[in-house]
């Protein structure tokens, strides 16, 4: 097995106003690689107090300092310059997230930090373009209005794209001139601190992003309450996400949402199959389908439902478990033993409920042995009302449904809290657009899945969440919006 860290990595200190320092207690936690069991390195454990004082630093340097008297166009320089970075240290980061999280570096170099670095440069390009406009209002006035930053901004990310969730925050954010503390997950934190290096270089005054570190949900719990956060962007499940808006109602902060997910993946019968059929395993086990908007329930046409079962189950047998640190596997370890226990529950629950397990189901032995690599998993016959095809499992696990008609279909699809994504299969190109408008979700694939791009507009609709990611549409949700009105009689 390759995954021996080619990279030495650093224990983590937490980044604060420019500055690398330990957790005020002096406490620490265990950060390990979920494909071979061993530790990696230590990171600091933030509590209040680190809490407080990364606040007072991204206070300190949105109300004064080089950044509120920046140009527009330096912000976006700066920017351009950490996007060109990530993209130097691409083989760095890439490693860092496999190691942290068991993805493919395959996905981690060639995906995500690919993206990352256009993200920043996306918005590098935006940071010129927040403006305000003038207003034609009655009377002898001059109304117009203005965006302004809202503050500062508590990023909250997950485990599953670490990096690449922390740049759709961070980037945003700081190209509509706010200031930035970043919690990544506990699991996956070191591309987070790696970032806060890399916008240094980039010349992003001190104090400008912060990022905490911490093993508990009390971390996370303190940034939602601190009366120094004016914003909560969180991706992570529902449940916190609740727990986050119920937080800040006292102080009205404001909040988006990108939760998770049970997205429908709909195969008709006029579909090309042999296409379906890779949308449908790379919709589900992409990312090991650890993926938010994995298209974990599979629709299929009864009038082709044999033929193409048959094919996606060959599929996911070739789809074998490998090495995370090999450039060949495409398959990785989940990112740790709980994810792992938790996703082996919902199989036993699948098949407890009488699904049929045509694929996977089982854990596979990679390397050492101690790694969290399960097989990607399919079930057939499932009913809309089993666990499987109701709950979020966030793994490789595949629910298979049968319909007969378009309404149907779209009924069975919709019945659902998630509003997340959805895909549709079909060569008729009016169907698949009056099934695209029917579908409750924030995103639809036509005869494709899994597309992303800086300039296309992510989130829920439902239980999924709100507000915007990415595109113009998240630099709404990181500026106040202030109307002015001038006497000119
Ligand atoms: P999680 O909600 O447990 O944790 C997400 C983040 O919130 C972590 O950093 C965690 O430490 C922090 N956190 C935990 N409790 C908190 C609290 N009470 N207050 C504030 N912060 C708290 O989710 P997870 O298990 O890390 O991630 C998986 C979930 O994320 C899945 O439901 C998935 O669908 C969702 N997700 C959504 C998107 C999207 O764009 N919609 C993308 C990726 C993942």
């Amino acid at each position: 097995m390759a995954t021996a860290p080619q990279l030495q990595v650093k224990p983590g200190k937490l980044f604060i106003g420019g500055m690398w320092v330990d957790a005020a207690s002096g406490k620490t936690f265990s950060t390990t690689n979920p494909a071979t069991g061993d530790e990696l390195t230590v990171l600091a454990e933030a509590g209040e107090r680190d809490v407080d004082a990364s606040m007072a630093a991204a206070r300190k340097a949105f109300a004064s300092g080089a950044w509120p008297d920046m140009s527009a166009s330096e912000r976006g320089k700066i920017l351009w310059k950490i996007g060109d970075l990530v993209d130097k240290y691409n083989e760095e980061l890439g490693t860092l997230e496999t190691l942290d999280n068991g993805k493919p570096i395959f996905e981690s170099r060639q995906v995500d930090v690919p993206m990352v670095a256009e993200v920043f440069r996306y918005y590098a390009g935006w940071a010129t373009k927040i403006h305000g406009e003038t207003v034609p209002v009655k009377g002898p006035f001059l109304n117009y209005t203005l965006r302004e930053p809202i503050g500062v901004v508590a990023a909250i990310v997950p485990w599953n794209f670490p990096l690449l969730l922390a740049s759709w925050k961070v980037a945003p954010a700081l190209a509509a001139g706010n200031t930035v503390v970043l919690k990544p997950a506990p699991w996956t934190s070191l591309t987070a601190l790696r970032l806060a290096e890399i916008c240094q270089e980039a010349g992003l005054p001190d104090g400008v992003l912060n990022v905490v570190t911490g093993s508990t949900r009390d971390l996370g719990r303190a940034l939602v309450r601190h009366p120094g956060v004016n914003k909560i962007s969180f991706t992570g499940s529902t449940v916190t996400g609740q727990e986050i808006v119920r937080e800040s109602a006292s102080t009205l902060k404001r909040v988006t949402l990108e939760l998770g997910g049970k997205s429908p993946n709909i195969v008709f019968a006029d579909a090309d199959l042999d296409a379906a059929v890779r949308g449908a395993t790379m919709g589900i086990f992409y990312g090991k389908g650890e993926v938010c908007a994995a298209g974990s329930r599979l629709y299929v046409d009864k009038k082709i439902h044999d033929e193409f079962m048959q094919k996606l189950i060959e599929r996911a047998n070739k789809t074998q478990p490998g090495d995370p640190m090999d450039p060949k596997t495409r398959f990785g370890s989940l990112v740790s033993a709980e994810q792992m226990q938790k996703v082996m529950g919902y199989i036993e629950k699948g098949k407890s409920e009488g699904a049929k397990l045509v694929a996977g189901g089982e854990r596979a032995n990679v390397g050492n042995g101690k790694g969290m690599f399960l097989q990607p998993t399919v079930f057939d016959a499932v009913r809309g009302d089993m666990t499987i095809a109701q709950e979020e499992i966030f793994g490789p696990v595949l629910a298979a449904i049968e319909f007969t008609d378009v309404d149907e279909v779209i009924r069975a699809a919709n019945n659902n809290p998630y509003g997340l994504a959805a895909a549709v299969w079909t060569r008729d190109i009016g169907k698949a657009h009056r099934v695209a408008r029917k579908l409750q979700a924030g995103t639809v694939w036509i005869n494709t899945y899994n597309n992303y791009d800086p300039a296309a507009a992510f989130g829920g609709y439902k239980m999924s969440g709100y507000g915007r990611e990415l595109g113009i549409h998240a630099l709404e949700h990181y500026t106040e919006l202030k109307s002015v009105w001038v006497n000119l009689a």
